[in-house]
């Protein structure tokens, strides 16, 4: 697996590893990566793919790195980093040129963006109880921030709408959003996601594969517990 790791990384010419120069980069701050997470760094990895880039999950704790799941790092564009961030991007030139997906931030992204940053650092850590603000930690050492609009995206689609504004040059108001939808876990049943996504043309929200079963799995689960 480190064989693995290394070879969809960039090497420089002494051997030492170089951080890639475009792509999305998300720090992993759970020790361990539950069935979500997995879903959805596979689609953040497909997303980061058709702008060229890399998808780089950062802070992976190394016993981790060796278990991570197959389908996950199948995917070209995924690489492992142990890690984090502000080792990854050392303050100056090189963290300018990083901008940090920020729920806080005070400038809405734009397509002019694509001409000051190359790198896209998404945060947010769901399930880190009590929260530690991982993103607030890094706003305050200089990574600069942009928002995509005032309602909370899933990660995934945080980084979908980034790739449509940089990459295709859309401006947040031409995405077409679908807010909090309601998913019909079965005939009698639905469930409120509190996120926004992406419509897609079949003017559902686009999600990553298999989430939706997962989501009817998890429905089913929780039903089960009741019982
Ligand atoms: N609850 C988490 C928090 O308070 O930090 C936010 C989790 S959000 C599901 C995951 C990540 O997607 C965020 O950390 C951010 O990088 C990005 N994101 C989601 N919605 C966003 C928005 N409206 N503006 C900027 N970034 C957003």
């Amino acid at each position: 697996r480190e064989k693995e790791t290394a070879e969809s990384m960039d090497w420089d010419d002494e051997g030492g590893y170089e951080a890639p120069a475009a792509g999305a980069l998300k720090e992993h701050l759970d020790p361990e990566l539950g069935p979500w997470s997995e879903l959805e760094y596979i689609a953040i990895a497909r997303e980061t793919a058709r702008a060229g880039g890399t998808f780089v999950l950062s802070s992976v704790p190394q016993d981790l790195v060796d278990k991570l799941p197959q389908k996950l790092t199948a995917e070209p564009a995924f690489a492992a980093e142990t890690r984090g961030v502000e080792e990854l991007y050392p303050a100056g030139e090189q963290r300018a040129k990083v901008c940090l997906l920020d729920p806080r931030a005070e400038k809405d992204i734009s397509p002019d963006d694509r001409d000051h940053f190359d790198v896209f650092l998404f945060g947010g850590i769901l399930g880190d109880d009590p929260p530690r603000d991982r993103t607030g930690e890094l706003r305050v050492k200089g990574f600069e921030g942009r928002r995509l609009g005032p309602v909370q995206m899933t990660t995934d689609t945080a980084v979908r709408v980034t790739r449509m504004v940089i990459d295709e040059q859309f401006t947040l108001n031409m995405v077409p959003y679908l807010d909090h939808p309601d998913l019909k876990i079965n005939e009698h049943e639905s469930t409120e996601m509190p996120f926004r996504y992406v419509k897609g043309d079949d003017g559902k929200p686009v999600m990553p594969e298999g989430m939706m079963d997962l989501i009817k799995k998890d429905a089913d689960k929780s039903i089960d517990d009741l019982m």
